[in-house]
């Protein structure tokens, strides 16, 4: 075709053309999307180890668009972020988030709820009003919400972003870092952050049973988060053969498929009462 015959610096920017308009199609929808009710989140248990209990659930944001269908974070959250729609983003799935809360509470299932932050919250001074806000509504103690942020986030705007969770703290909302030890200055915030939980990333996680490295980063950083108090939490656990490693080398919480995917509510309670039941 006469496309194949351009030089490829028309290619490349005709490609580059096509996605621009895509994702300014793909901001425009999800502008829109959040007072159509397309938002919906997933719930993925985390288990106590010490004694099996369900310790609490991560809420993760998929959008019901209407022509493709279930989109996942990684086809949208870019997006959002790029065209400042993340602030509303987030208020969205706290309050989807606390109000599920609210109903498992009233259905005899107290669970402790975590809501990712982006950036974008934490560099914003009304963030932390808006969610004991959000709080109040749904009637839930602030120890009911985990807020995870990831260490790149705490790189943009520290001063800031320290203020705010800060603020967030002291109303007694816990914080996580996710996907800890994939970022950088891993040690340098941890003294000066008002932290209560360290998600460790699958990364190390997945593949401990079968590296002795792996194990090694697993056991010191449960060290680490043991001696500033913190609790430990294992991302991404798919076999019984690591969680029981994890249970062994005493840290506090598991989530991963192994356990359960993410599942939309309807099915979650179904595997809550499925394990009360056991
Ligand atoms: P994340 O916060 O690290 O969430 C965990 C991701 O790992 C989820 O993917 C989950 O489905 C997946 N996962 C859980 N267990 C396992 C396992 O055993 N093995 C493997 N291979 N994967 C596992 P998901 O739902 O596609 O979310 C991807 C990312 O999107 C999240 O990573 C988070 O960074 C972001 N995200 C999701 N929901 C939200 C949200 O509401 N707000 C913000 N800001 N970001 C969100
Ligand atoms: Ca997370
Ligand atoms: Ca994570
Ligand atoms: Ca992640």
């Amino acid at each position: 075709t006469a496309k194949r015959h351009r030089t490829g610096v028309a290619l490349y920017d005709e490609a580059r053309d096509g996605q621009g308009r895509h994702r300014l199609e793909l901001a425009e929808q999800l502008r829109a999307a959040f007072g159509r009710g397309e938002l919906v989140l997933h719930y993925q248990p985390k288990l106590h180890l010490g004694g099996d209990a369900v310790a609490g659930v991560e809420a993760l944001v998929r959008w019901q668009h209407p022509q493709r269908g279930l989109l996942y974070p990684d086809a949208f959250i870019d997006v959002a972020e790029s065209s400042g729609l993340m602030g509303e983003l987030t208020v969205a799935v706290l309050d989807l988030a606390l109000a599920q809360t609210r109903a498992w509470a009233d259905d005899g299932h107290p669970l402790e709820v975590a809501v990712n932050v982006s950036p974008s919250n934490l560099v914003d001074e009304r963030f932390p009003d808006e969610v004991a806000a959000r709080l109040r509504v749904h009637g839930l103690p602030a120890s009911a919400l985990v807020l995870e942020v990831t260490e790149s986030l705490l790189m943009e705007d520290r001063e800031r972003a320290v203020a705010v969770l800060r603020r967030l703290r002291d109303a007694g909302v816990g914080i996580a870092i996710d996907d800890y030890g994939t970022g950088y200055s891993s040690l340098a915030y941890l003294a000066e952050l008002p932290v209560t939980e360290l998600k460790l990333d699958r990364a190390f996680v997945g593949t401990m049973v079968e590296s002795p490295r792996n194990q090694a980063i697993v056991t010191s950083t449960l060290q680490l988060s043991h001696a500033l108090g913190l609790r430990l939490v294992a991302e991404g656990a798919e076999d019984q053969a690591t969680v029981d490693a994890l249970a062994d080398l005493g840290c506090d919480q598991v989530q991963g498929y192994h356990l359960s995917r993410p599942l939309p509510p309807a099915d979650l309670i179904g595997w809550l009462r499925a394990r009360a039941g056991r």
